[in-house]
């Protein structure tokens, strides 16, 4: 076997692979975990989105693997070091969302500022309620940015063209970053001088050690009063039960949530039922063109890759070491 593909794929895009690689295409394998382990045994390349657990035991059971693919940007599910001490490249198509993940930020951004899914609700049930529907200008207004990396950054400069005025926390860039002059934007030593100034607050931090629950009862508190919060990219980088207090308080006015703890949630979260917290099923680089270039640029490195060539869009190193 060439490629093990354990998440739902396009037919089109495994028909396309099919065509040059001995595939196997199961989408459920990332639940069973001894079946994968199984065939992980003949694997050369595993293709993986965000369910597959990608853990040091996984890789344990894959002799010959050479590359996991990740169709998807976040690497919270793959254990990179793990991967790298095996021998294992690991490619990711950094670039490939960013467009679609900061639009969609926008887009929650304006919903929030102006209620539309509370508004279209409301109409589409027969009411004509102008009064509740009374929303927020962006012009003016303030909006913090978590995580000043490719979607941070792209999200800056589409707030700029609303007139927003913007805050950065990011302990990895440099005050004086060019980026942060292009975009005016206002560097803050502290996540919490941030978030005391801001009407909204985006974050595009990954998860990691650091960022868990980085969004927690502290620092909402911290967040001016009447603020909103945007979460398009991981769930584990906040606190829901201390985000849900300080909705429930009053102390924040709305928020709009793209990803949670657990996908799909299992239980309810208590979000479901508040009019101000718009909720998606984690569709931020759900588009045909972020789709294209994921399958694409993965697809085009396993492809170097089992050619003995090099990849191009790897995280760790561009050759396998095995
Ligand atoms: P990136 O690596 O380009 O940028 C991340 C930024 O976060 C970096 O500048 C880094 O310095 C910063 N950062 C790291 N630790 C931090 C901390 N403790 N506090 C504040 N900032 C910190 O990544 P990106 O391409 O901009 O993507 C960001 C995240 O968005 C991804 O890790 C992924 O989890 C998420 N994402 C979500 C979707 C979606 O469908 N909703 C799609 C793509 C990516």
């Amino acid at each position: 076997m060439d490629i093990l593909i354990t998440e739902e794929l396009a037919t089109a895009a495994v028909e396309h692979l099919k065509k040059s690689h001995n595939v196997v295409c199961d989408g459920s394998l990332w639940k069973n975990v001894e079946k994968l382990k199984g065939l992980l045994a003949e694997a050369r390349a595993l293709m993986v989105r965000n369910q597959t657990l990608v853990t040091a035991d996984l890789l344990a059971a894959a002799p010959k693997l050479i590359v996991v693919g990740r169709l998807g940007v976040g690497l919270d599910n793959i254990d990179v070091e793990a991967a790298s001490k095996l021998g294992i490249v690991v490619v990711a198509p950094l670039d490939a969302n960013a467009v679609s993940v900061a639009e969609l930020t926008l887009g929650l951004i304006l919903a929030l500022a102006r209620k539309i899914p509370l508004a279209d609700r409301s109409t589409k049930a027969g009411g004509w309620d102008r009064k509740g529907c009374m929303g927020i200008e962006l012009e003016g207004k303030t909006l913090a940015i978590c995580g000043f990396g490719r979607i941070g950054r792209l999200v800056a400069a589409r707030a700029r063209a609303f007139g927003l005025r913007l805050l950065v926390f990011d302990p990895f860039v440099d005050q004086n970053a060019s980026v942060l002059l292009e975009t005016g934007a206002v560097w803050c030593p502290r996540l919490e001088a941030a978030l005391a100034d801001a009407d909204f607050v985006t974050t595009h931090s990954p998860l990691t050690k650091a960022t868990r629950h980085l969004f927690n009862a502290r620092t909402f508190s911290a967040m001016k009063r009447g603020a909103f919060f945007i979460n398009t990219s991981r769930g584990g980088v906040m606190d829901e039960a201390a985000l849900l207090a300080a909705l429930r308080s009053g102390h924040l006015s709305g928020a709009a949530l793209d990803v949670q703890e657990v996908e799909p949630p299992q239980t309810k979260t208590g979000f479901e039922t508040m009019d101000n917290v718009i909720l998606l099923p984690h569709i931020g680089a759900a588009t045909a063109e972020a789709q294209t270039r994921t399958f694409e640029t993965v697809a085009a490195d396993i492809d170097r890759l089992l050619r003995a060539e090099a990849a191009v869009n790897f995280v760790n190193f561009a050759r396998p070491g095995r």
